[in-house]
């Protein structure tokens, strides 16, 4: 028993971050969890981490759309979808050159359009589903500076989600968005020594524009994911739920 007892949910860039722990959060309440991502050495770690069975795993690129195809063709229907893959790219529009562009859109937005189309058939011959959507603060919630791409792309993914929450809306399946602040994960950790100059200055300043004085942990936003994914939420669909420790009132 637990609070996703009996739920089928696919989970994707649940290798690391904020994905792993929406993974391990979802196991411990009892839901059948296929967790993928790209890295199948994080995803055998996650396994391991689980145990005892408690999540199954799969190498899945969120860009590669026959891949989403079979994935999804030789399962059973799932009863949640969480789409949590996302690309940063850093800077402004003078420094998104047409790839960066393109690869912030097909990682963002095109995976998140092409996995919901492929679940929403089997919620919808269940009777029912949820789905959560990936966003953050940095949308159409906040500007940003340095996030020209991945602020474009993360407001895409509000629209995609509250259309999605409009057309389902009374056949039982729910869409919703979450928008973190900034939380502490592995690719944070990544980016920060990517800027170069002096890690703690960059942490600093992270922490600098948190009311709260601290970044949130992966932990946190799984909590929010876990209620959305769960009968609990049953009465919020296409909404934007932020989750940014204060950053963005
Ligand atoms: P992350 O961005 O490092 O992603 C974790 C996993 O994604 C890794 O295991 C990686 O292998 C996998 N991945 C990368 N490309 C993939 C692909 N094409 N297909 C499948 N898997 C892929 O982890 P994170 O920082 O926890 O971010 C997760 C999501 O949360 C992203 O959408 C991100 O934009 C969003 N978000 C993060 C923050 C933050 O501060 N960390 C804030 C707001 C929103």
């Amino acid at each position: 028993s637990g609070r996703l007892s009996g739920k089928r949910i696919l989970i994707t860039a649940a290798g690391a971050g904020i994905g792993r722990a929406g993974a391990l959060a979802c196991a411990r309440e009892g839901a059948r969890v296929l967790a993928v991502d790209v890295d199948e050495t994080a995803l055998a770690r996650l396994a391991a981490d689980a145990g005892d069975g408690a999540i199954d795993t799969a190498r899945l690129d969120v860009t590669d759309a026959q891949a989403i195809e079979a994935l999804i063709a030789s399962r059973e229907p799932f009863d949640g979808l969480f789409n949590c893959a996302g690309y940063v790219h850093q800077g402004s529009i003078l420094d998104c050159d047409e790839d960066a562009w393109r690869r912030s859109f097909a990682i963002n937005v095109d995976a998140m359009y092409r996995l919901c189309r492929a679940v929403l058939p089997g919620m919808l011959e269940r009777g029912g589903g949820s789905i959560v959507n990936m966003s953050s603060v940095a949308s159409s919630i906040k500007g940003v500076a340095g996030r020209f791409a991945y602020g474009t792309t993360k407001a895409a993914v509000i629209g995609l989600s509250k259309a999605i929450a409009a057309d389902y809306v009374a056949q039982g399946v729910r869409c919703n968005a979450v928008c973190p602040g900034t939380v502490k994960t592995p690719s944070l950790a990544q980016r920060v020594a990517a800027l170069g100059g002096d890690p703690d200055a960059v942490w600093k300043s992270f922490v600098d524009r948190q009311p709260m004085g601290r970044l949130g942990a992966p932990e946190e936003i799984a909590a929010l994911v876990l209620y959305l994914l769960s009968d609990e939420s049953s009465f919020t669909t296409g909404q934007i739920h932020v989750i940014d420790g204060g950053w963005s009132n």
